[in-house]
């Protein structure tokens, strides 16, 4: 899967039973810019930030 969602510290990964994947973004529970499930891929978004891969930080 391209775009930056996977990538992202605001998302959660959902899976159903039949293995699909969804890109739930939490920054739409408080700022109604972002769904709550956006049309995948996203390729440009004001509220990408990097998940962080190391530990200690986030
Ligand atoms: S903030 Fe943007 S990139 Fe991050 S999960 Fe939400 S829609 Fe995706």
């Amino acid at each position: 899967m391209s775009g930056l969602c996977p990538g992202c510290a605001h998302v959660r990964i959902l899976e159903s039973d039949k293995g699909s994947r969804f890109f739930l973004c939490e920054l739409s529970k408080e700022d109604g810019r972002f769904s709550k499930y956006p049309p995948q891929p996203v390729l440009r978004c004001a509220g990408f930030e990097p998940a962080s891969k190391g530990k200690g930080e986030g």
